[in-house]
């Protein structure tokens, strides 16, 4: 499929027509000077689409800067997508205008191909919520959104799935630190095949030095220098004046300066070891963080091309199982034949590779893969959760005897399955050891009964109750029930209910599953992360997408009532991944 590639600045338009299934581009440029002269964005974009059209993009990727806490993959653009892109303009002041010119103007150019956008803050969207939060007033930070997002996520994702194939290993068994170090600059760490702390926060600030952005700051710092310049200066500073360029004084090319310290200057030497120490401490710290490393993947750039930058970075590093080799390292050279260069010594427990980064074509991909309605094992977004209580569900002939004969539940409190409802009227549950009190009956009526318990009520009542789908109670367990107007003894259906998620079939679709099939479903983010194998998927179409899991199942992943949402992982049946996740989760 030919993609055409949009990303565009606040003053140039990059471009690149590719073919997905050879991974080339066909023909690529760039219109520069936007708000110079009567050149804006409208015209950039129809001169990138005259130079393009003779390939016939099937569809077109936009890049977009941030998607905010909404967007978790690249997205087919539609009215309502533009208004959500337009709602995090306030964090991305300069990025998301440039890059929503871009997508109208095209989209009023091209109206009948699918248009698409993919987010630098996807990939690490579902970072644990441990990496993700600033410790500040949480109420104040939730309210204006001031979290730590992460960008350059189209390249670690891209450079991580090269680093895989190269070592012929299955990303979620690898725990990998991937440097992009470009005129922007950030590091990531990698677990799962997911991004679990990046270094660039709410802003691409944060972090590592760069060309010409500060990177890690005292905010002190920052409050220091707005009172004495002015936050408009301040801006400036920190961010086009800062980092290489401002240590240097030479300007942000790291080749000048590594000419300029060859010939003794001392700024240009300060400004390679600042530059070198910042991606050294995020190496520590990451590997902390894993607990260990298995690769370190450098790229962009500073991190494809300068031989002495690499070294200074990742010496005296053996402690970690670190260790490069200088002649690989000094004759490492990558291209889009080569993309990927081992440069570790043949016994060093980590492999370093350095991999070309192609940000254009992994655009490309998604937007093939999301415009082509194709399904990925990646979902469309987490799975929100709810936590059932032990309940009971009545037909007419019991509700006769415990609530008396034409007795009809009230409703106190509407579920949000479309009409199901949970009644004011509760009853007993009586086993062989012990009773318990309360317990809440679900409406509307059904066919027949059903008492759903988890197994630490087992425990409890004395009972033994299989797990099985809602409906499916033939042999399952006894139970006796008491209302306020009888007894009432049941001799099946008492059972532990199979975890499952209800979705409508467009949710099927999306996620790429079908009404019975089993997946796995991660809990990440909260303290303590869960894989929940064996969940069974119930589509239909009044169904509201949600997973039901029990109390049980809910402590043992530390989830409450309102801290919900799970990562739909794999399908068992066809994926090895799956596989591989039990390993890892096993390590
Ligand atoms: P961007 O983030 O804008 O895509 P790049 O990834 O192209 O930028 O990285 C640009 C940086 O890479 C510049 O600072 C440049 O000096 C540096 N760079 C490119 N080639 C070399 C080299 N051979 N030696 C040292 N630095 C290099």
């Amino acid at each position: 499929m030919n993609v055409l590639v949009i990303n565009c600045g606040s003053s140039s338009v990059k471009y690149q027509v590719i073919d997905t299934k050879t991974g080339r581009a066909l023909v690529k440029g760039k219109v520069e000077r936007i708000g110079e002269g009567d050149t804006t964005h409208a015209s950039a974009v129809a001169k990138v689409l005259e130079d393009t059209q003779a390939f016939e993009p099937a569809t077109v990727g936009h890049r977009v800067v941030h998607g905010g806490e909404r967007f978790y993959d690249a997205t087919l653009i539609d009215d309502e997508v533009i208004q959500a892109i337009e709602a995090n303009i306030p964090l991305a002041p300069l990025h998301n205008p440039a890059n929503l010119a871009g997508i109208r103007s095209a989209r009023e150019a091209l109206p009948s191909v699918p248009h698409v956008a993919v987010f630098d803050t996807a990939f690490h969207l579902r970072m644990p919520r441990r990496a993700k939060h600033y410790a500040i007033d949480l109420e104040v930070a939730d309210r204006l959104g001031i979290r730590r997002y992460g960008f350059h996520g189209t390249s670690h994702a891209y450079v991580a799935g090269l680093a895989a194939e190269h070592l012929e290993r299955d990303i979620a068994d690898l725990r990998l630190i991937t440097l992009h170090l470009g005129n922007g600059a950030s590091a990531c760490a990698i677990e799962l095949g997911g991004s679990i702390e990046t270094s660039m926060g709410l802003t691409p600030l944060e972090g590592l030095v760069m060309g010409t952005r500060c990177g890690d700051l005292d905010p002190g710092a920052v409050l220091a220098l707005a009172r004495e310049l002015g936050i408009d200066e301040t801006d400036d500073l920190l961010n086009r004046r800062s980092g290489l360029a401002g240590l240097s004084g030479l300007g942000n090319d790291l080749r000048d300066i590594e000419a300029q310290a060859a010939e003794g200057n001392d700024r240009a030497r300060l400004a390679i070891t600042v530059y070198a120490h910042a991606v050294r401490r995020y190496i520590g710290a990451y590997a902390a963080v894993m607990g260990g490393v298995d690769a370190i993947v450098l790229t962009g750039g500073i991190g494809e091309n300068s031989a002495q930058m690499r070294r200074r970075i990742l010496q005296r590093l053996d402690f970690l199982g670190i260790r490069l080799d200088e002649d690989l390292n000094h004759d490492a050279k990558v291209s889009a034949d080569t993309p990927v260069v081992d440069i570790s010594e043949e016994r060093a427990l980590v492999r370093t590779l350095v991999v070309a980064t192609n940000e254009e074509l992994m655009t490309a991909r998604q937007t093939a893969r999301v415009a082509g309605g194709g399904t990925d094992v990646q979902s469309p977004g987490p799975v929100p959760i709810a936590i059932s209580g032990r309940h009971v569900h009545l037909d007419r002939a019991s509700m006769d005897v415990l609530f008396g004969a034409g007795s009809e539940l009230t409703v106190y409190r509407n579920l949000s399955q479309p009409g199901q409802f949970a009644a004011r009227e509760t009853v007993t549950l009586v086993g062989p050891r012990g009773r318990i009190e309360n317990v809440r009956v679900l409406g509307p009526l059904r066919k027949a009964p059903q008492v759903e318990i988890s197994r630490t009520d087992e425990f409890k009542l004395g009972v033994d109750a299989p797990v099985r789908a809602s409906g499916k109670t033939q042999g399952s367990a006894p139970i006796t029930l008491e209302g306020p107007a009888g007894t009432l003894h049941l001799k099946e259906g008492l059972i532990c209910a199979w975890r499952h998620i209800h979705m409508t079939p467009e949710d099927a679709e999306a996620y790429g599953v079908e009404n019975g099939d089993q997946v796995e479903v991660a809990i990440t983010g909260g303290d303590r992360d869960l894989t929940f194998g064996d969940v069974l998927i119930r589509v239909k179409d009044s169904y509201v997408l949600e997973m039901h899991i029990d109390t049980d199942e809910a402590n043992a992943a530390e989830l409450s009532k309102g801290n919900t949402g799970g990562d739909l992982l794999y399908q068992p049946p066809e994926s090895a991944a799956s596989a591989s996740l039990s390993r890892k989760r096993a390590r």
